[in-house]
Order: C-alpha cells, then structure tokens, then sequence
C-alpha cells in the first residue's frame, strides 16, 4: 500500500484551482484535467470497471461486489478534485510534522506561525503527524485528503481480495468550489443506490444537514437631476438601497450567527443616484424561516414601492439550493449506517448542521442522496490549511466498514 500521505501529496501538488470568473463551467479550467486524467489511470489499475472521465471533467468508476455481497446496497463516494483559488495554491511547500502542541512555525524566513490560540482546532491533533504548508499557499486538503482516502480505500481493496465489500461506485468531480460541482453529475449512470460525499472537516464528523439557500438580486431606479434644482425630484436610488437594508433584522447577518441562525447577507452593494444594484444571499435550515425571509424581501421592496412610486425596487429571487435533511430524514439509515461505519472506527460520531451547502445537498435533490463525511483536513479555504494524518487513516478505515459487510445488530 502507498502511504496516504505520499498519496495525498502527490495529488496535492497538482494545481487544480477552479475560477469562478471563467466563463466556463465543468471544468472551469483545464488544469483540473491534469488530476482527473491521472486518477482515471489509477483507477485503472486497480481493476475498477467502466472507468470513464468525461468531456465534464467527471472521473467515473465501479467497483463489483465480492461473492456473497451482491444484494448489499450499492454505495457511491464522491470527491471534488478542484480547490480554492482565493489563496495561491502553488509553489506548494508542504511538509509532515509531528504535533506535539503549541504553535507551528510555518515559515521562519517570513514570520509565519499557526497559534494554537488562534486555531483551537490543534488541540484535537496533539500527537497526530499533521500536513501544513509554508504559510504562503492553501494546502488543497479540500478535497484532495477526500479523494486519496478514496483511492486508497480502493487499494486496500485490491491487496485484500478475500475482503468482502459491497459494490462501490466512485466519482470524482470538478468545480465544487465554485458551486457547480453537481451541474453535469450523471446519477443514472453512477448507479448508485446513496452515496456519500467524502469532503472536509473532522474524521468523526457526519454531516447531514445543510441550509437552504437563495440569492437575491435587486435593481433600484432612481431619478437622477442637478442638484441645485432637485428638490422634490430626485429620487437617490442609494439612499433607497440604505433603507431598504435598514429595514432587515440587523442581527439576523452572518457576523451575529451561528449553529442553526440564519441570515440576511448583504453581498454586494454598487450603482449611483439613477440606479443602484444590490446583491443578497438568503440562509436558513429551517425551510418555514427560508420561505419567510423570502417574503420579508418582498414586503420591503412593496413598502418602497408603495412610498416611492410602483417599478422603483424590482426583486429577483433565486433558490440556490436546499437543506438536504429534508430528504435524508427519509432514509434515516443512510446517516445511521455511517455513524455506526465511525464507531466501529473508534471515534464517536458527530453531526454538524452545516452552515452552507455541500455538493451532496444538491446530489440529495438530485435523486442521490449524499451526506457529507469529513477527512481529517483543518482551516480549510485558506494558508494556515492542514490534514491530519492519522484521521485521514481513520477515514480509510470508516469507509471499509461502511462498504464491508454489516454489524451484527
Ligand atoms: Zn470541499
């Protein structure tokens, strides 16, 4: 067996940054190719069927059933292969430690620590071999720590061939951080009967809940004239958009929430007196509080209308996505058997409402339902980013009980 952290690394090093500026869209950009390309060999070798990496930039791939376990559910696990490109991603100069807690001197030559009080996160590692940078580039851990605890299960797989596993179908997928991740996922052809995608947060952490989600655009027409000879004329569409963000729950932001709040979240803000735009997203778990929000725009932008004149504030509302829970209640044992799959890992199970979406909630919506596993990986979406290398072993091991043969009840 190749090590996971050599693993890891080697597909780590691959630049995969997806750009949300490009005007394409699976893949984004070309260079996500380069990865796909190399796990859709590897996939390959390790005796996987029907491997195929589409035009989309989607590695598929199928993994039989052993003997005996071919009525078993077929399982899928999904990872993304682009990362973040709000952080530079390259020259990656990553390095394994071993944590023995306080802070970590990332990089001597520019000052650049990791405080364990700034990151309380460490505190769970203490005694892990951990993966970080040099404080200068994200490490990619999102997902790339997802996808090799998959291919690494695979190759368990193959040098274990007297193991029993269910029949397993994998994805690999583009653009996930830019939200198109499950633009062009072909659920018929992947077949699975549920899935779970493999991304992010503690090895102990299942997660099965996520927001649901709109976006809001608004356009204000004002009524531009000289200002010497405004009055009782000018209509300034950005002190409408002021008081149209006055009139929202202050405390109802992302800054003032948590857990299971949700939010009005004033995005962009830009035009001048004749015309101003504002961009909004719109958060809740809970979908009756979803909807309310939705109609509590509405009721503003009637109340401006009302006072400055029918057609001065026009709403766009978009529904982005919804909280998979919703779905995944319906088939409890989903969730259930990857709590049982993390127990038997040694870990004791967590469930963390995200506050954002997954892929899978998207999948979930799709026909596929999918909760979110996490990967070991910390700090995500920035330099300061690291994986723990002993959860991402654990993570191997939660996903052979979750394809191997059922616990005895
Ligand atoms: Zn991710």
């Amino acid at each position: 067996m190749e090590k996971i952290e050599e693993r890891f690394l080697r597909y780590a090093r691959i630049l995969t940054a997806s750009d949300e500026d490009s005007p394409r869209r699976c893949p984004s950009t070309d260079c996500q190719f380069d990865l796909a390309r190399l796990l859709e060999a590897e996939m390959r070798d390790l005796g996987l069927r029907n491997v195929r990496l589409t035009e989309d930039c989607y590695v598929y791939g199928f993994l039989p059933a052993t003997p005996g376990m071919e009525r078993e559910d077929r399982i899928g696990l999904i990872a993304h292969m682009d990362t973040v490109n709000c952080v530079p991603a390259a020259p990656l100069k990553a390095r394994v430690l071993k944590y023995t807690g306080g802070d970590v001197v990332l990089n001597e030559e520019k000052g650049i620590v990791m405080r364990e009080a700034q990151f309380e996160n460490l505190r769970g590692v203490v005694g892990h071999e951990i993966i970080v940078t040099d404080g200068t580039t994200c490490l990619g851990a999102d997902d790339k720590a997802g996808v090799a605890e998959i291919m690494s299960l695979l190759e368990y797989y193959r040098e274990h061939p007297e193991e029993p596993h269910c029949a397993i179908s994998v994805a690999f997928t583009p653009d996930e951080e830019i939200g198109s991740g499950a633009d062009r996922f072909d659920v018929a052809a992947f077949g699975a009967d549920y899935a779970y995608t493999v991304d992010g947060g503690e090895a102990n952490e299942i997660e099965e809940e996520t927001f649901n989600a709109a976006g809001v655009r608004v356009i204000i027409r004002g009524l531009s004239i000289h200002p010497g000879s405004a009055k009782d004329k000018m209509l300034n569409a950005l002190k409408v958009a002021m008081e149209l963000d006055a009139m929202l729950p202050c405390a109802e932001v992302p800054e003032h929430t948590m857990g299971r709040e949700g939010f009005y979240h004033l995005c962009a803000l830009s035009g001048g007196v004749d015309r101003a735009e504002m961009r909004y997203i719109l958060r809740d778990h809970d979908t009756d509080r979803f909807e309310a929000r939705k109609a509590r725009m509405e009721k503003t932008a009637a109340f401006l209308n009302d006072r400055y004149g029918e057609g001065t504030v026009c709403l766009e509302i978009r529904d982005s996505y919804y909280n998979m829970a919703l779905r995944l209640r319906e088939k409890p044992w989903i969730a259930e058997r990857a709590r049982r799959a993390i127990r038997r890992a040694g870990m004791e199970p967590v469930t963390q409402p995200v506050r954002g979406g997954t892929d899978g909630s998207r999948l979930t919506f799709m026909g596929l339902p999918c909760p979110n596993l996490g990967t070991g990986g910390r700090n995500c979406h920035g330099v300061y980013e690291y994986v723990s290398v002993d959860e991402m072993r654990r993570v191997v091991e939660v996903l052979r009980f979750l394809t191997g043969p059922r616990e005895a009840d």
